[in-house]
């Protein structure tokens, strides 16, 4: 008697089978990672002096999260209850959802945006309302307020947004919040540092806003996975409900204590993301490729029919590039992220050769439309 079961015997729930899956095109990238908004050089150096310390018997136990959650708090000036790390900003969005969604619950969204929203919401509820943004790929704040009904229960908004770059202001943020009271809105500030405007202030105030940060983009931490909410304690007790007490690794919690202690590290960093923008930004309009105006660290261009041509010829030079062809009013858009300058200056010079190789016809480019990154980054929180 064979002991197996027919695995087809097993059926997932209804929302798993038709929730959408993300697949990330992470092959083959041994070449310079114009492609994913990381950090394209190095964490701190402190955070690589750190890791030199690791001991066998630290890899033995189970790591603690909620010191460094106080040291986090801290640092931000803010109450250790208002913290929750989480295991990038992938695992928060997922928390949020399986705390606040129940089937039927609406959660509310601006495409094009970060794909993990609609996977995420989806694993919850058939209620996603997605309030597309029109052809500027500004975020539609007037539809996206109207769309607010007594059923939803989670808002999420990127600003800056991937892959447009746009922002939302702290005002239309707050007057969304405000418009649902029984909904928790969450303002995804992954790009922040490339901004510089935040509402993670407004949390205290702001009982129904919770704010997502990742330490992958400009504190370089990308394959440590580590993100934060911060927000309403009463809020985060839910999500801190629904997440494993060991979410995040402890090589992980330790080098996070210190990255965020080296902030003339991270001031480095931004500077470079913030000159080097610029001057894609002179490179492209040189080279006739419209694009738009962002606050990240990365810009979308407008390609058309040659997008996929680019993206090969691009790599053929060593580059990698995101086609984001396939994101909703996205077709024919190309997303090239900004690193440090020497990596700015080989996606220029790959940008130059790829587009004369695909017979690029140069387009007369304006300054784009539409809000840009601030620049002017103050202060770190
Ligand atoms: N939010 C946005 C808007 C992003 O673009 C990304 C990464 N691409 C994330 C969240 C996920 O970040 P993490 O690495 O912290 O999971």
């Amino acid at each position: 008697m064979s002991i197996a079961t027919e695995v087809k015997t097993v059926k997932p729930r209804r929302a798993v089978l038709e929730m959408p899956e993300y697949h990330p095109p992470l092959a083959g990238r041994e070449a310079l990672r114009l492609d994913f908004n990381e950090n394209t050089f190095s964490p701190s150096p402190r955070v690589m002096e750190r890791l030199k310390l690791i001991t066998a018997e630290g890899l033995t136990k189970y790591p603690e999260r909620e010191p460094v959650e106080r040291i986090v708090a801290a640092h931000f000036g803010l109450q250790t209850e208002q913290v929750l790390l989480t295991n990038g900003v992938d695992e928060a969005i997922h928390l949020m959802c399986c705390a606040f969604l129940e089937e039927g619950d609406e959660a509310l969204i601006a495409p094009p945006t970060f794909f993990m929203y609609d996977v995420s919401i989806s694993m919850m509820t058939r209620g996603l309302v997605k309030i597309q943004a029109d052809e500027t790929l500004e975020f539609p704040f007037e539809r996206f307020l109207a769309a607010i009904t007594e059923r939803t229960k989670l808002i999420i908004v990127a600003s800056p947004n991937n892959p447009t770059g746009a922002t939302v202001s702290r005002e239309h943020l707050l007057t969304i919040a405000k418009a649902a009271p029984q909904a928790v809105l969450m303002v995804d500030e992954a790009y922040y540092h490339f901004h510089g405007e935040s509402t993670m202030r407004d949390v205290t105030l702001v009982p129904n806003l919770i704010v997502a940060r990742t330490f992958s983009k400009a504190y370089g931490l990308a394959n440590l996975r580590i993100g934060m909410l911060v927000g309403n304690a009463e809020l985060l007790k839910y999500v801190r409900k629904v997440s494993s007490p060991y979410n995040v690794n402890g090589v992980a919690l330790d080098c996070l204590s210190i990255a965020i202690e080296d902030e003339a590290y991270l001031a480095w960093y931004v500077e470079q993301v913030r000159v080097g923008r610029e001057r894609m930004m002179g490179g492209l309009a040189e080279l006739g490729v419209p694009f738009f105006s962002s606050a990240a660290n990365f810009l979308l261009m407008k390609i058309g029919p040659k997008h996929k041509e680019l993206v090969a010829a691009m790599r053929k030079h060593g580059v990698l590039l995101r086609d984001r062809s396939t994101d909703p009013g996205c077709d024919g858009f190309v997303r090239i992220t900004i690193g440090v300058e020497e990596h700015v200056t080989r996606g220029l010079e790959a940008l130059k050769a790829s587009l004369d190789e695909i017979g690029w016809k140069r387009q007369l480019v304006s300054e784009p439309a539409g809000q840009q990154g601030s620049g002017d980054v103050r202060e770190f929180e």
